[in-house]
């Protein structure tokens, strides 16, 4: 490993821009084109997202804190998001493009995070939190 990060977010929207920027300065360590950089921002902001919306439920009167770690190896960038909050029921199912448990969304936070990056890995369990681990 080459470098390390790991961040304790409070669970709020507003956090969500943080994480991106954090994600931005954190890659611009790799060897990556701007295109690639702007790929993994918005994955990793799909998934923070999720944590502090889903996860959480976005609830302002708890203190809830999303995990960012990112890693940084010789030839690629890992980023793990974890959340304790409520889980997925179906990982499956949230996986499918334009799946979402809210009418109001688009359900399309897993495909960018699919699309934009070289392996995505969920693992959630209901009552207990879910952990997205993402490679580029
Ligand atoms: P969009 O991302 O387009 O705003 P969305 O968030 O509903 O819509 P996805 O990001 O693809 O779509 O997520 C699909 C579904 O997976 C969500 O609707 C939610 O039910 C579930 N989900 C995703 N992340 C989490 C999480 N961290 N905790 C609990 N449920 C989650
Ligand atoms: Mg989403």
């Amino acid at each position: 490993i080459k470098n390390q990060i790991k961040l304790a977010i409070l669970s709020i929207n507003e956090n969500v821009g943080f994480a991106r920027a954090a994600t931005a300065a954190f890659s611009a360590q790799a060897d990556l084109t701007l295109t690639e950089i702007d790929e993994i921002k918005v994955a990793v902001s799909e998934a923070v997202s999720n944590a502090v919306i889903h996860g959480y439920g976005s609830d302002p009167h708890k203190q809830n804190y999303i995990e960012l770690v990112m890693n940084l190896y010789q030839d690629k960038l890992e980023f793990i998001i974890i959340d304790y909050g409520y889980g997925i029921a179906n990982i499956e199912e949230a996986r499918q493009p334009s799946f979402s448990s809210d009418p109001e969304r688009m359900g399309l936070g897993f495909i960018f995070m699919d699309s934009f990056m070289d392996e995505l890995e969920v693992q959630s369990k209901l009552g207990q939190g879910t952990t997205i681990r993402m490679v580029k």
